[in-house]
């Protein structure tokens, strides 16, 4: 159960001082309700209220960091089953597997297409975000060597090996880079709970297919000291892709509706098993993988390692994490102003637009690929596409106006002609109105304002 802001308030202090920022106690527990605000900003609050606050304000879901410095990832802290009720923290993390019995060529070219993998939507720069280093020669110093091959890489790591002996030897080398230790079973626990304490590291507990039992290991690995746990449940695919997402769906239950303390911990998927059995074709078990991925990050999956790396099948995978952890009450917006496209004159074009990221980078899209040189007044209609900014007022005469007044387009341009987008005509008049410019409905389409500009201007 989500925490209420009431619930919150009746913990606060309620004095209103107004310290934290805020103008009283309720608006500060509707903040810290919302992960607006931290519990630290209230001076007043102290002692066994604030304990009480702060363990009714830890997320349902343990947030656990892996790897150091400026690229590590911090994987779990949800609080809810439904985007909608609140919103998802911290995107799956997607690791891509190296093994240590690659010849150090291929080895190096893998993790620097890992290392370098990235792309452009929206604004946002989708990456990958850690290398899992898999122990598949069964050797302790052959596993040794691949780690020191990653220990000046910046990228974390997840070390892979349920060998106790070859897992030391990794972490003897970099194991003060807080890679992800995978993994804790039945037959080793003992042992990797200890290396976990031992360098302070985050571990992964594997129980295939096996609740209770996952349940009595996380608590004898809770009870040794490791607080940082993952959990595995096993990734199964084909037609046990389903038990797959029933464990994954149990265990997101169990730690968000019943704060049962054994699973309120991130979980670990491996599409990579669809390379157990390949197709003959390697494109199909790509393809496989990449919807294996995507099925189970739409069911909780907190880190997920995978074995391809091109990037048409990345792409699904990141594009999709990207759409499941926007935050639904905010829609994404770019910064309201005026942006040049191509090479700009006194004569150039002026066009308007909103800050809805999605309208703004496919307008910006077909201006660059139609090669258009002109002004393009981007609105701030709070993220809203053209035609719900007109519908909801936010598009309007005043505020173009006001926008082009801020901007100063009036001194840049010899002309007094602005193109609004087709969907927005019914405002043309009070823009006109507000701006004493002329205003051209442009097309309802930014893909045609390139042959629409070749003909008007
Ligand atoms: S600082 Fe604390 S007591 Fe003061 S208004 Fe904020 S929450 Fe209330």
């Amino acid at each position: 159960m989500k925490v209420t802001a009431m619930d919150i308030y009746k913990l606060l202090p309620k004095t209103n001082c107004g310290k934290c920022g805020e103008a009283s106690c309720m608006a500060f527990a509707a903040k810290l309700s919302q992960k607006e605000a931290e519990l630290s900003a209230c001076p007043q609050l102290k002692g066994a209220d604030f304990e009480k606050l702060a363990n009714m304000l830890a997320p349902a879901v343990r947030e656990i960091k892996i790897g150091t410095g400026d690229r590590a990832v911090t994987i779990g802290g949800d609080e809810v089953l439904y985007r909608y009720e609140l919103t998802y923290y911290n995107p799956t993390a997607v690791a891509v597997d190296l093994s240590d019995d690659m010849d150090d060529s291929a080895f190096d070219q893998k993790l620097v297409k890992i290392k370098n993998l990235e792309f452009e939507r929206t604004g946002e720069i989708l990456k990958l975000n850690a290398v899992a280093l898999r122990n598949k020669s069964g050797d302790a110093e052959k596993f040794k060597k691949a780690a020191e091959k990653l220990k000046d890489s910046e990228i974390p790591v997840i070390l892979c090996s349920f060998d106790p002996k070859a897992m030391d030897a990794a972490l003897d080398v970099i194991g003060s880079k807080r890679p992800l230790i995978y993994a804790a079973t039945e037959n080793n626990i003992d042992e990797m709970s200890e290396l976990a304490l031992k360098h302070n590291c985050p571990i992964s507990l594997f129980v295939p297919n096996d609740l209770e039992k996952m349940k009595q290991l996380s608590r004898k690995l809770r009870e040794s000291g490791v607080k940082d746990i993952v959990l595995d449940p096993g990734t199964y695919i084909g037609e046990a892709i389903g038990d797959t997402m029933d464990n994954f769906i149990m265990i997101r239950r169990l730690a968000v509706e019943e704060k049962d303390d054994d699973f309120r911990f991130p979980i670990l998927a491996v599409p990579a098993v669809c390379w157990i059995n390949p197709e003959e074709d390697e494109i199909l078990t790509k393809m496989k993988e990449a919807t294996t991925a995507a099925a189970l990050m739409n069911r909780y999956a907190d880190v997920m390692i995978l074995h391809g790396v091109d990037i048409w099948e990345m792409m699904p995978v990141l594009t999709l994490r990207q759409s499941l952890y926007t935050d639904p009450r905010k829609p994404q917006s770019v910064e309201a102003k005026i942006y040049e496209f191509g090479t700009v004159d006194e004569n150039s074009p002026v066009i308007m637009t909103t800050n809805f990221a999605l309208t703004y980078y496919t307008v910006a899209g077909d201006l660059k690929s139609g090669k258009v040189n002109c002004y393009l007044l981007v609105l701030d209609t709070n993220g809203k596409a053209v035609d719900v900014a007109v519908a909801g007022g936010q598009f309007n005469g005043k505020a173009a106006a006001e926008l082009m007044k801020e901007t100063g387009i009036e001194k840049l341009v010899n002309h007094k002609k602005l193109i609004i987008p087709g969907l927005a005509a019914s405002v043309s008049g009070d823009i006109e109105d507000q701006s004493g410019w002329e205003v051209i409905v442009g097309t309802r389409d930014s893909s045609e304002v390139p042959a629409f500009l070749a003909k008007i201007w």
